[in-house]
């Protein structure tokens, strides 16, 4: 629970605000810009909510915050339901799409997703275990299957396939993580899982990672932490700085999605983005050429050195 005593100076004045424990994951700011924004390695609160909508979004932030950093009297919380979570994205041909909230510490506040789909529900990655969260999706029809993207955000997973008696899909090299998954993708071979999603290895941040694809065309792609959108540069990021296992196959990971035809990029962190036609490619393209630029200047400065 946030502690009023632990608020961060730089919140403005007013009932809602962040304190200390907060460890900047981003999920606040994220689903609730107009309140909460980053002051570089802690969220604030940086406009008060007004109105009855207005709260219910930052209570949305309060609920989704890993380490429950967001502080707001009772008296507000008591008008808020916790039921809020999943909310919708997207609706594409091949089902529903949510945004799961309820960001676990566990894998730093990594966003999770629910997909509605007649052959089964499919959870993204886990969220962290909750109850009221597990009431909203037993509504929505449970879930069927689980994709974990990779080892870093498998968070609360065997709780959600305990309590839906769904079966886990992760890439073998990163099963050390939760080694009682039911099934493995091995080596670079894509699997389909019958319901319009297909996973495909995507070594790099991890050797494990894997994405997951939804639909044939108007893709939406679930990328975990291979790729997200950096609205500060308005581009598409892979991370060198957050790369775990190994950066050039990486980038060949990020080259082997160019010919996607991706509509929605939903992240495991970082910000999600809609794509028109053919700006996916774009982006790809433009996201390569930078990495291969800041290569060559990198070596030029090195070579300079000696
Ligand atoms: S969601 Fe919580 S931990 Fe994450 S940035 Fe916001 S206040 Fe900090």
């Amino acid at each position: 629970m946030a502690l009023r005593k632990e608020r961060l100076l730089k919140n403005c004045t007013g009932p809602f605000f962040v304190d200390s424990s907060c460890i900047d994951c981003g999920s606040c700011w994220r689903i609730d810009p107009q309140h909460f924004a980053s002051s570089g390695n802690k969220a604030y609160v940086h406009n008060q909510p007004n109105g009855k909508k207005e709260i219910e979004k930052a209570f949305l932030a309060l609920i989704d915050c890993p380490v429950a950093a967001i502080g707001a009297p009772k008296r507000i919380k008591a008008h808020c339901s916790s039921d809020a979570f999943p909310i919708l994205v997207t609706t594409h041909f091949a089902g529903e799409v949510y945004y799961c909230g309820w960001s676990s510490k566990k894998s730093f506040g990594a966003s999770s997703w629910l997909i509605l789909n007649s052959k089964g529900n499919i959870l993204i990655d886990s969220p962290r275990w909750s109850a009221p969260l597990a009431k909203q999706i037993k509504k929505m029809g449970g879930v069927g299957q689980m994709v974990l993207t990779h080892k870093d955000d498998i968070a609360d997973s065997a709780k959600w396939a305990k309590a839906f008696c769904c079966e886990r899909w992760m890439h073998k090299d990163d099963i050390n993580a939760a080694p009682e998954v039911e099934n493995q993708l091995t080596g670079l071979d894509t699997v389909e899982l019958g319901n319009s999603i297909k996973l495909i290895p995507t070594p790099g941040h991890t050797k494990g990672s894997i994405v997951a694809v939804l639909g044939s065309e108007e893709q939406i792609l679930f990328s975990g932490d291979h790729l997200w959108w950096n609205i500060d540069k308005d581009a598409l990021v892979a991370s060198k700085d957050y790369c775990w296992w190994n950066w050039t196959e990486q980038l060949k990971s990020v080259k082997k999605l160019i010919n996607l035809d991706v509509k929605w990029l939903l992240p495991g962190h970082g910000y999600a983005k809609k794509f028109a036609q053919g700006e996916w490619k774009l982006a790809i393209e433009n996201t390569l050429k930078h990495e291969e630029e800041k290569a060559i200047r990198n070596l030029k400065a090195k070579t300079n050195t000696y």
